[in-house]
């Protein structure tokens, strides 16, 4: 009977041991000390064997191989006791390595205990109902691993925020039990049940935290995820060591993503890395839908990957099309040019996002240049974000000139940031991909929507001859379901009717959006707004789409109207009047966008385009200067 629990137990951490060691393991310290605990454990359940058996024939086994064994298993279960504090204390403060002194200090008890177990005595007890050993070399064990428990205990009361979710209470029903058992024990001292409390802990532990399939990643397995990837850091920038984050970014993933799915994403980031093993190691995270990255200390991977490095990837995925990705390489130094994990992070986000964006040579090496564009870009969305806030918004008119009526019948209003003196100009075409990136897009919205409707109101723009205002509406604000009923509530507001109001959807929006938008679209357009279709001809142009959606204006963008000018070109002047006619015969009104020479007002004017918008009659201006505008052009 005596042998059960010791079997079990020592049953059970086998079976984790087998299957801790065949899988693929973080090199992170808590991990190191845990493969000790484990290691220990099994090792200690080993040695409580031994134990049982010399006791049990303590008639034959020679007193000293009786002694030693003891010994060995009564010091091993406090070294267990002290290596399960040392993870706890690793866990809670991140990884960092404590210092020699402290070391010293923290291993006192194990080491006045461990002296006891060499030279204390120890008595054994053979009675009918059992038998155990005790005398002093165990109950100073016993006050040492008690203080380790007690540490323990404490550490995760204080430092609990520092455990992922709710594993310190894991840990601490672990300990709890350790407690229960150790109470348990000294009543009935014959009853042996510490194998059982060491499996529980170390199953505790592995189910937690130890588990490798923790830091698998879900979508490559090759790799290790985010989570994994935080702790790893936290451990290198612990060290105070020089070393580097090495990221491979695609940079096209939204178009792949779009044509092929996120599962040949992450097949091409998996191949990407799989050409730079060499160069890097193997030990990979993937810690953003675009980017995966590794961890090294070795410098002379700064010139490999520099005279190696390629920006495109062909491959087929498993259904056999080919594919061809762009990314790029990134290099951080750290701690030159960041030096805590916030920071790293920070950077991470800037290159999988941004910095893929601005991204074109294969190669971005972050230093103090590139900080400082990541640096303005913050900036940039503290001010959008102080702007939407504290009306900090503008709204600027561009008048729009009609070539039937001859006069200005409408205008485009366009945001604008008042504080342009911090970080100089900035323009929307900058700003709004940040606010939208931000999710404070709805909101920006809805400030220019009311400031129109207010200023129109006010001044009674509708007796000033102007028809309609064209208001910009982002792709994100198109697909948002309260959209029209927004829209409505500030029309009602200031009695503003809804056919003075054209909203601009860009092309491209119209194109992806789907189901949602034209829900909306109808539901406006049944209260009487209108709609243009922004910057034609940067998109798919999707012709189609063009007709499903109804649009009453399509706006071509300067880029289909300049190539026509200047030192002429035949093929962009066929294709603009190609694009004229076609949308004529759809019926549909055309603005032209970017007119900025008397030429080229005349031109357009003759190739029949309804309306034209740009710097040749005025740039966008500020609401009392357009006031001014009507009245110097009113008829
Ligand atoms: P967009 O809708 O295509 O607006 C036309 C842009 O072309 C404006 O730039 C305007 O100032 C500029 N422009 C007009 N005529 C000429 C010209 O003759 N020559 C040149 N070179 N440029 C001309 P702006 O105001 O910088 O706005 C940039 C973009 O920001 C807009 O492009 C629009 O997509 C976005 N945007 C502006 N205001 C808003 C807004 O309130 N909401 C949303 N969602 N987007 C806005
Ligand atoms: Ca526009
Ligand atoms: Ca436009």
């Amino acid at each position: 009977m005596h042998y059960h629990v010791a079997i079990f137990s020592n049953t059970v951490i086998f079976t984790l041991l087998i299957f801790y060691f065949t899988r693929k393991r973080l090199p992170l310290r808590s991990t190191k000390m845990f493969t000790a605990f484990l290691v220990l454990s099994f090792m200690n359940t080993l040695a409580e064997f031994a134990t049982l058996y010399t006791i049990y024939h303590i008639e034959t086994v020679p007193q000293q191989i009786n002694r030693l064994c003891h010994q060995i298993f009564i010091g091993s279960l406090d070294v267990l006791a002290y290596v399960l504090f040392l993870y706890v204390y690793t866990k809670a403060y991140r990884q960092k390595r404590s210092n020699p002194v402290k070391l010293i200090l923290l291993s006192m008890p194990l080491t006045a205990a461990l002296v006891m177990v060499i030279f204390g005595s120890l008595y054994y007890y053979i009675g009918p109902d059992g038998r155990y050993s005790f005398g002093p070399m165990a109950t100073t064990v016993y006050i040492s691993v008690a203080i380790y428990v007690l540490s323990i205990i404490v550490l995760l009361l204080r430092h609990h925020e520092q455990f992922k979710g709710s594993a310190w209470q894991t840990i601490l029903c672990g300990v709890a039990i350790w407690v229960f058992i150790a109470a348990f024990q000294l009543f009935n001292p014959t009853s042996l049940l510490s194998s059982m409390a060491i499996m529980l802990m170390v199953t505790f532990l592995f189910i937690s935290f130890e588990n490798p399939r923790e830091f698998r990643d879900f979508e490559i397995s090759s790799m290790m995820n985010f989570y994994a990837f935080e702790l790893m850091l936290a451990e290198y920038i612990e060290s105070k060591k020089e070393f580097f984050l090495v990221t491979f970014t695609v940079s096209n993933e939204k178009l792949l993503k779009a044509s092929l799915g996120y599962r040949d994403i992450s097949e091409i980031l998996e191949n990407i890395f799989k050409q730079n093993i060499d160069i890097i190691g193997k030990d990979a995270f993937h810690v953003k839908e675009n980017t995966v990255c590794v961890l090294c200390r070795n410098k002379s991977i700064y010139s490999k990957l520099i005279s190696s490095r390629t920006d495109r990837i062909n491959l087929k995925n498993k259904k056999g099309i080919s594919i061809s990705a762009d990314y790029f390489t990134g290099i951080l130094e750290i701690p030159l040019y960041a030096h805590t994990s916030d920071e790293v992070l920070t950077i991470l986000d800037y290159i999988s996002g941004e910095g893929a964006r601005k991204q074109n040579d294969g190669l971005l090496i972050i230093d103090d240049k590139v900080l400082a564009q990541m640096d303005r870009s913050l900036s940039i969305e503290m001010l959008v974000q102080n702007a939407i806030e504290n009306d900090g918004l503008d709204v600027y008119y561009q008048p729009i000139y009609s070539t039937d009526e001859k006069a200005f019948i409408s205008a485009e209003a366009l945001v604008r940031l008042k504080d342009s003196t911090s970080l100089g100009f900035i323009s929307p075409e900058v700003f709004i991909p940040i606010a939208e990136k931000q999710g404070m897009i709805k909101k920006l919205g809805m400030i220019v929507f009311e400031k129109v409707c207010r200023f129109a109101a006010e001044n009674k723009l509708q007796l000033k001859g102007v028809k309609y205002i064209e208001v910009n509406i982002s792709g994100i604000q198109g697909v948002d379901e309260d959209l029209p009923e927004l829209l409505r509530s500030y029309m009602d507001k200031y009695s503003i009717p809804p056919e003075f109001i054209n909203l601009e959807i860009t092309e491209t929006a119209s194109v992806n959006a789907g189901e949602m938008l034209s829900r909306n679209m109808n539901r406006l357009r049944s209260m009487g707004c209108g709609f243009s279709m922004d910057d034609f001809g940067t998109g798919y142009s999707n012709l189609a789409k063009m007709i499903q959606t109804r649009f009453d204006l399509i706006k071509l963008d300067k880029s289909l109207v300049w190539p026509c000018f200047g030192e002429s070109n035949k093929e962009a002047v066929i294709l603009l009047d190609t694009c004229i006619q076609l949308i004529k015969k759809l019926d549909l009104h055309i603005v032209a966008e970017g007119v900025e020479t008397e030429e080229q007002a005349q031109t357009l004017e003759e190739k029949g385009v309804n309306y034209l918008q740009g710097y040749y009659f005025s740039k966008p201006i500020p609401e009392s200067n357009y006031l001014q505008f009507l009245a110097d052009h009113k008829q």
